[in-house]
C-alpha cells in the first residue's frame, strides 16, 4: 500500500495566463468550468487528462494521497493560496491525507525523509526534488515519464 505525494504545477495540472505560468501567479476570482478546467481573473488552470478519475477512484494499492508544494506564496494563509483554492473547488479535499504547503527553496525529499515510511512514493516533474529524494532513499516517479494520469499504474 502506498502513501502518495503529489506535487501540484506540471504534475497534476498546467496553468496559463498570456503565457504558461505558476498556479500562485493566478487571481482570484476562480471558477470551475469543468473536471479539468478552472478559469481565474488572468487566466486558467487545466487539470492533467486522467486525474481527476485517478484521485476519486484510486487504485486498490493506494493508501492515501497527500500534497506536497514549493509553489506556494509567500505571507499568505493556506486559505488564500490560489493551489488551494483549486484544490478545494475541484471536490478533492476529501480525497487528501495530508497537505504541505511550502516556498520555492523547500526541499521535499528531506521532509519525506524524516516522515520514515518506506511506502512513500513522491511523484513530481521537477529534476531537482527528484534527485534530491532519491538521494535520501524515498522513493519517485518522475511525472515526465508518463503521458497522462490513465497511464499510470502503481
Ligand atoms: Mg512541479
Amino acid at each position: 500500500m502506498f502513501d502518495v505525494w503529489l506535487d501540484l504545477d506540471k504534475t497534476i495540472w498546467n496553468c496559463y495566463s498570456e503565457s504558461e505560468v505558476w498556479a500562485k501567479q493566478l487571481e482570484f476570482p476562480f471558477k470551475v468550468v469543468d473536471s479539468q478546467r478552472i478559469n481565474a481573473a488572468n487566466g486558467f488552470c487545466e487539470v492533467h487528462e486522467g486525474f481527476d478519475s485517478f484521485i476519486r477512484n484510486p487504485q486498490s494499492n493506494i493508501k492515501s494521497f497527500n500534497i506536497i508544494t514549493a509553489g506556494a506564496k509567500y505571507h499568505t494563509f493556506l486559505e488564500d493560496q490560489p493551489s488551494y483554492s483549486f484544490l478545494s473547488l475541484l471536490g478533492y479535499l476529501p480525497y487528501i491525507s495530508n497537505m504541505v504547503f511550502k516556498t520555492k527553496e523547500f526541499i521535499k525529499g528531506d521532509f519525506l525523509k524524516q516522515l520514515n515510511n518506506p511506502n512513500i512514493i513522491l511523484i513530481d516533474d521537477d529534476d531537482k526534488q527528484l534527485d534530491n529524494a532519491r538521494k535520501n532513499n524515498v522513493q519517485v516517479i518522475d511525472r515526465k515519464s508518463f503521458k497522462t494520469w490513465k497511464d499510470i499504474n502503481l
